[in-house]
């Protein structure tokens, strides 16, 4: 029997909180690439994001790192009080019964979606896994939201679905480096109970997404937030949806639909061949 490939579409955390936060804004971001460019003072923060995960990532790895703190003030200054907080997970166990990976991969395919997701350091041993996420902005926002961010959830969902480990075995932990004072963390563990809470809905929010493509191939929009949501007041296609004003609002869209072609570009595609 011949087979014919499937088409799946490949979904990061940040795209399903895009998704769930507004569906709309999810289409203008990804399917139309909308977005306005990122400010100076943004794109400063990224890059040095950006390096000390570099750094992280390469210490791991066993290669030399004192030329790049030198020459960045910051930088070492967050190395060195990370490594004064948390000696612990910068130093490997001797024991040679601990696997440990940075910028570790995993994908996981659901429906017609394939999940990924990157740790920035996974800490794993006979009894349990750690995955270890830096974040480089100063202040932990609110446990609760960082609870309910798709990040938390599709990270220990994805390592709970795709290893041996049992979810109470699987913590999450997130360090602030940048935080005031030293940097501080928010760990998250794990349970069966919040897995399949996050199995629901996740499989609710896929199904919801295959049916808004579906007929924006047929050039009807994905919903927008209901009216007056505090989600508009922030966001940057206020104007274009006409948030403020329901009837305006109905013309913008009619406009926009006009004007764009599905583009799933942004979204990458990934042919798996089904088992026979
Ligand atoms: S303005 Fe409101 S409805 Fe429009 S994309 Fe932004 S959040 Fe969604």
């Amino acid at each position: 029997m011949l087979s014919t490939p499937t088409q799946l579409l490949r979904l990061s955390q940040g795209q399903l909180n895009l998704l769930e936060a507004c569906p709309r804004k999810f289409q203008h971001t990804y399917l139309e690439q909308l977005n306005s460019p990122s400010n100076p003072e943004q794109e400063e923060r990224q890059t040095l994001g950006s390096r000390f995960h570099l750094l992280m990532q390469q210490r791991e790895m066993g290669l030399p790192i004192d030329s790049f703190l030198q020459a960045d003030a910051k930088l070492q200054s967050w190395m060195l009080a990370f490594a004064d907080t948390a000696p612990e997970i910068l130093t490997p166990a001797s024991d040679n019964q601990t696997f440990r990976e940075s910028e570790h991969y995993r994908t996981l395919q659901v429906q017609d979606y394939l999940l990924t997701v990157v740790y920035d350091l996974l800490i794993a041993d006979n009894q349990q896994a750690q995955i270890l996420d830096w974040k480089t902005y100063p202040k932990p926002p609110n446990k609760r939201k960082l609870e309910s961010n798709w990040q938390t959830r599709l990270y220990l969902y994805v390592l709970a679905e795709t290893s041996d480990y049992l979810p109470e075995n699987i913590s999450m932990t997130y360090w602030f480096v940048q935080s005031e004072g030293k940097p501080q963390n928010i760990k998250f563990n794990y349970n069966t109970a919040q897995h399949t809470q996050i199995a629901k809905k996740l499989n609710h929010l896929l199904s919801q997404l295959t049916i808004w493509l579906e007929n924006y191939q047929n050039n009807q929009q994905f919903p927008q937030v209901v009216e007056g949501s505090k989600t508009c007041d922030y966001c940057q296609f206020a104007k274009r949806c006409d948030a403020y004003d329901g009837k305006l609002r109905t013309q913008a869209t009619e406009e926009v639909v006009k004007d764009s072609l599905p583009n799933f570009d942004s979204i990458q595609e990934v042919s798996l061949n089904p088992i026979l």
